[in-house]
């Protein structure tokens, strides 16, 4: 909201095209089921190899340094926001990555009445398919699901340069753009939720 309100006041002090930051707004970041209570993130590594553990730190450090001092992300051991993991949901699962609430439980289940998170959020990278990725390509996956637990859903832009870290397919996102981190329509998104 303060974010909100320094931009409404930005655009009365001066009222060009140019006051406006927004990267591309015709392509807009979908808002998800909830956020965190502030843009001071504690994260929990629970990865289990250096392999998953690299990827997760860079993807980490990814959003970090593209959301500025919107967001800060400090490494904890207990009382994590958000914990990276990497864990073999198997081959009829489907999916390369998903956010959950502790004990699998799903997005919606872990938000409060306030629309911020009530538990920690896992930002998971199933194993089954990704043990066969690069490390960059584990990053592009877990950088998509801390997106999710940021606050941001899957968004459709489907070609280079405008494709976001929200596009949920991994053939355009990283096969073929060789995203890792959050691109500028990802950040819009941050703006407005921190
Ligand atoms: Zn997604």
């Amino acid at each position: 909201m303060r974010r909100l309100l320094a931009l409404a006041v930005s655009l009365i002090v001066l009222p060009t095209a140019t006051v406006l930051t927004l990267s591309n707004p015709a392509l807009a970041f979908n808002y998800g089921v909830c956020k965190f209570a502030s843009g001071s993130i504690k994260w929990k590594d629970a990865t289990r190899t250096a392999g998953y553990s690299t990827a997760a730190q860079n993807a980490i450090n990814a959003w970090d340094s593209a959301a500025n001092s919107l967001l800060t992300f400090t490494k904890v051991t207990s009382g994590a926001d958000l914990v990276v993991a990497d864990g073999n949901f198997g081959r009829g699962f489907g999916y390369e990555s998903i956010a959950l609430g502790p004990n699998q439980t799903n997005l919606v289940s872990n938000c409060g009445v306030d629309g911020t998170w009530i538990n920690p959020i896992y930002a998971w990278v199933n194993t089954y398919m990704a043990d066969a990725y690069s490390v960059p390509k584990r990053q592009s996956a877990f950088a998509h699901e801390i997106g999710h637990a940021l606050g941001l859903d899957d968004s459709s832009a489907q070609s280079c340069p405008n494709i976001p870290i929200m596009q949920p397919s991994t053939y355009p996102r990283f096969d073929v753009c060789g995203y890792t981190g959050p691109r500028p329509d990802d950040i819009d998104g941050i703006e407005v939720l921190y």
